[in-house]
């Protein structure tokens, strides 16, 4: 079992405000979960509409948590999530963007459309959700921003050179926002997560192996696995104790990194 840091962290959290984008399922829940354990109130977004049940979830745990139910790459609704945290709390302290998507296609089977779908969730959305809670987080005085990046915001992957780019946009977004947000004490970071199981990896085993061999499910994602040099995929609790760290005030002299939660398959 890992170690949880919803318990090294318990109670630290009371008080702040934690939006997840993404909020609904995978990894995002757990990041939701974590905060939520480790005393946040938090508030879960996504497109997907059974976030409600999700919330409904960590509320029967006797979590405060909310949901709102948006399509990060809709101005307006990100707009109008943003007003549910206003009417909800008053203010925001960690925003953490999640959401994602990913497809796989060699290159002249690649649409623009589709290009264009995986920048808007992955990298677009990220910018519009941080700019609607900048004002938020310089009040905060504890301001955090977590951006979800990937082990493919450091090296390109086969067959996803749009997933390789809004993840490496992510990182240069960060970045840039950690400098112009430092002087009013909000940090921002970003996370790259390597192989974590959620439905995510479901779809990369199947369309990756139909493209790299005659792989049967689940003998890709296991060679990928056997690659890691500590053996094992990352379950969201792993990228969510990172989060609380970084989110933490044992995390107030980090920003402007990209931090990789892999079990060391990349190590830059
Ligand atoms: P997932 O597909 O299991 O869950 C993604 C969640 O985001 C879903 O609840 C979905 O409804 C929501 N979502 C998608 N598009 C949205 C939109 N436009 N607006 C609002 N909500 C939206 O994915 P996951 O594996 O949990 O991945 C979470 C993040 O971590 C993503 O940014 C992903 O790129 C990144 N990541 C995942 C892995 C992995 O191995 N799973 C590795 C590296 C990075």
């Amino acid at each position: 079992m890992n170690p949880v840091g919803s318990e090294i962290f318990a109670g630290h959290f009371r008080s702040r405000r934690v939006m997840v984008t993404g909020g609904g399922s995978g990894i995002g829940f757990g990041i939701a979960q974590a905060f939520a354990e480790a005393g946040a109130s938090v508030l879960l977004v996504d497109r997907n509409p059974l976030v409600s049940d999700s919330a409904a979830q960590l509320r029967e745990a006797g979590y405060d948590a909310e949901h709102a139910v948006a399509d990060v790459t809709d101005e307006a609704q990100v707009k109008a999530a943003f007003a549910r945290v206003v009417d909800l709390w008053g203010g925001l302290d960690v925003l953490v963007n999640n959401a994602g998507i990913i497809t796989i296609s060699n290159l002249e089977d690649l649409s623009l459309e589709e290009f264009n779908k995986v920048l808007a969730v992955n990298t677009t959305a990220v910018f519009l959700c941080c700019r609607e809670a900048a004002g938020l987080l310089r009040a905060s005085g504890k301001g955090v921003i977590l951006n979800a990046s990937s082990g493919q915001g450091r090296q390109g992957f086969i067959y996803t050179p749009h997933y390789a780019a809004s993840k490496f946009g992510v990182i240069g977004l960060s970045q840039s926002l950690a400098k112009e947000l430092a002087p009013s004490g909000v940090r921002v970071n970003s996370y790259c997560p390597g192989i974590v199981k959620t439905e995510m990896w479901e779809y990369n085993d199947r369309e990756w192996g139909r493209r790299l061999g005659d792989y049967k499910p689940g003998e890709l994602i296991q060679e990928w696995i056997d690659g890691i040099p500590l053996k094992r995929p990352a379950e969201a609790t792993d990228v969510a104790n990172l989060l609380l760290f970084l989110a933490s005030d044992a995390g107030s002299y980090i920003t402007g990194q990209a931090i990789n939660i892999d079990g060391g398959m990349f190590m830059n």
